[in-house]
């Protein structure tokens, strides 16, 4: 989005109450403005983060329902009552997420139509709740001793808060922060390997999707004046999920051009159809599920996607030119032993897919692990790096256990990695996939990031994703779309990603599989380079003939076996290797 888009939007929306517009269009305007800020939340957990909660209804209900009843029956001030709210949505948040995020596949949706009905069931039956009655004769809001009142005073509050919400938004996602949420999508696997806690990040977007959300319900129950159970239930919850889907789900400008749309088409459609009809009901509620099948077939990404082409983002200004360098980690020294595996086993259930395996690499070497297709190559490389459980054996880094260590404590000790087949952040820009390697190195966290005071340390992430690209020779591709790249860029791309995290030792699972010709040799020409740094590298890799010239040493499995540890020369020379390769027996 352009520059001064959000700017006039804003000045827009807040003066709006004083332009000589009908009293109806400022209520309308006023429920967009609190469905906005509900579905702000969800374009950060759901859009961005992949994570489907079909029960925000319910936190709006929670900010909601507690400044009513301590409004109404206990007297305390209405904006004391937003931080208890606040408070109590967060605290739900956190207990809720940390039991129900762990789930993944349609497990975690399930689980918030659980919650979100748990919820809005005890708001209904709650004796102190006025049970489905709800509560009556709230007051409206003052402030500085101005009556806000329901219509174009709340207006301007109402705004200022989506408004403030969306800023928030969307700082907190261009942010290393937000990368780690974007990153979400792409699988737990390449965050964790980044040194990522993804289950902190998938709470971060829980907690501030229910944030918002309980921010908009305290803000309606000022509005409404009256509370009570229908508007938090599940079907709201699906309504707010139609509306994300329906505007954009990945964008915060989507967010209001959904609630914008379905609150007007709703309204419109709420006088035409019973008169079309004939007859009364909720009939819009099936022309939503129409379009709804509509725009997922025909507009994956929302209607904000036709109105985006008009907007072009603009390109990140490179304005790290002076940033300070990250802090490095001490170096290995040459020689020394970096990686010692020892007996390493993996089994599955009957299958032994590595048996009993040893090899050692020494700072400064590339060391090959070859083998004909299912030989456990990639099995063994993620016994090292943590992703799979030994079965028995030992791994030691730079002298110290790392058998029973999670995958990003592996990381963060030095071992870069990239991925046998790419994994990587597509809509986010070469630039930014190779910052999400760095972001061990960095420290701002998600409120930092919200209120703009991580940019330095951000100039500095972004001062060396730059370097790293510039040593593999792509900083020309650092404004693309990391999902636009060929297959070739692509894997160098990790690889300067896995740079990028400072690592002492690189593990590149067949980074030459499906490239081309010239492509195999850039990929060459950059592991050379490496080696000529001084860096430490294991190849996994299927191709002899590519590591021939590249390495060191190489092992060779076979079957999960350890068959042989050599030269290029020996290996090459050795009938075992030959036979295995041709698959005759020996
Ligand atoms: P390579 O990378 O050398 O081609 P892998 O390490 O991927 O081989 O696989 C080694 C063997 O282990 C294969 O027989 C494969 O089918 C099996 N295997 C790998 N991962 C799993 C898994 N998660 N569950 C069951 N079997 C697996
Ligand atoms: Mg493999």
């Amino acid at each position: 989005m352009t520059r001064w888009a959000f700017p006039v939007f804003a000045a827009f929306m807040l003066l709006l109450p004083a332009l000589p517009v009908p009293d109806f269009w400022i209520t309308q305007s006023n429920t967009i403005g609190l469905y906005a800020l509900v579905t702000l939340g969800l374009v950060l957990l759901t859009g961005v983060g992949g994570l489907t909660s079909f029960g925000q209804a319910a936190f709006v209900g929670v900010g909601a329902y507690t400044s009513a009843f301590l409004v109404t029956k206990m007297g305390v001030s209405p904006w004391l009552t937003l931080f208890i709210g606040a408070a109590l949505a967060v605290t739900i948040a956190l207990v809720l997420g940390a039991i129900t995020l762990r789930m993944s596949g349609h497990y975690l949706p399930l689980a918030t139509i659980a919650w979100g009905l748990v919820l809005n069931y005890s708001m209904a039956n709650a004796e102190g709740l006025g049970k489905y009655d709800g509560l009556l004769g709230i007051p409206s809001l003052h402030l500085f001793g101005v009556d806000l009142g329901t219509g174009r005073g709340l207006h301007v509050l109402i705004w200022l808060f989506a408004l403030l919400g969306a800023l928030a938004v969307v700082h907190l996602l261009d942010s290393r922060a937000g990368r780690a949420i974007r990153a979400l999508k792409s699988g737990s696997m390449m965050a964790e390997a980044m040194g990522i806690s993804t289950l902190r990040y998938k709470l971060v977007a829980f907690v501030m999707a229910a944030l918002l959300a309980a921010a908009s319900g305290w803000l309606f129950a000022h509005f409404q004046r009256t509370v009570n159970p229908t508007p938090f239930s599940i079907g709201k919850g699906i309504e707010y999920l139609f509306m994300v889907v329906l505007g954009g789900v990945g964008s915060v400008w989507g967010a209001f051009l959904g609630s914008g749309l379905v609150r007007i088409v709703e309204d419109e459609l709420q006088v035409l159809l019973p008169k079309l009809i004939g007859t009364s009901g909720n009939f819009e509620t099936i022309v939503f599920g129409i379009v709804l099948v509509v725009v997922l077939k025909y507009a994956p990404d929302g209607l904000w996607s036709f109105v985006s082409r008009w907007f072009p983002t603009p390109q990140r200004a490179r304005n790290w030119g002076q940033a300070a360098a990250l802090p490095a980690r001490a170096k290995p020294k040459r020689g020394e032993v970096l990686l010692d595996v020892q007996k390493v086993r993996k089994t599955f259930g009957g299958l032994v897919a590595v048996n009993d395996v040893s090899f050692q690499i020494h700072a400064g070497d590339i060391v090959g692990l070859i083998g004909p297709n299912g030989a456990g190559k990639s099995t063994t490389f993620n016994l090292i790096t943590g992703l799979l459980q030994l079965s028995s054996g030992q791994v030691k880094f730079r002298g110290q256990d790392i058998s029973a260590l999670a995958t990003r404590a592996i990381a963060r000790l030095g071992v870069g990695r990239t991925f046998q087949h790419v994994k990587m952040v597509p809509d986010m820009t070469v630039l930014e996939n190779v910052a999400l390697g760095a972001y061990y190195r960095g420290r701002a966290g998600p409120g930092m990031a919200m209120l703009r005071l991580d940019r330095s340390e951000e100039k500095q992430l972004f001062a060396e994703a730059e370097r790293q690209l510039q040593r593999i020779g792509m900083a020309d591709k650092m404004h693309e779309l990391a999902g636009n790249l060929a297959l070739g860029p692509q894997r160098l791309m990790e690889i300067a990603r896995a740079l990028a995290s400072d690592p002492a030792l690189l593990l590149l699972d067949e980074p030459a599989a499906g490239l081309r010709h010239q492509e195999k040799q850039a990929l060459g020409d950059v592991l050379r380079q490496l080696k000529a740094e001084g860096m430490s590298i294991l190849l996994v890799e299927h191709d002899m003939d590519f590591v021939m010239g590249l390495t060191d040493r190489i092992v060779v499995m076979e079957f999960g076996t350890w068959l042989m540890e050599g030269t290029p020369t020996e290996v090459q020379a050795s009938p075992a290797v030959r036979a295995a390769y041709l698959g005759t027996e020996h």
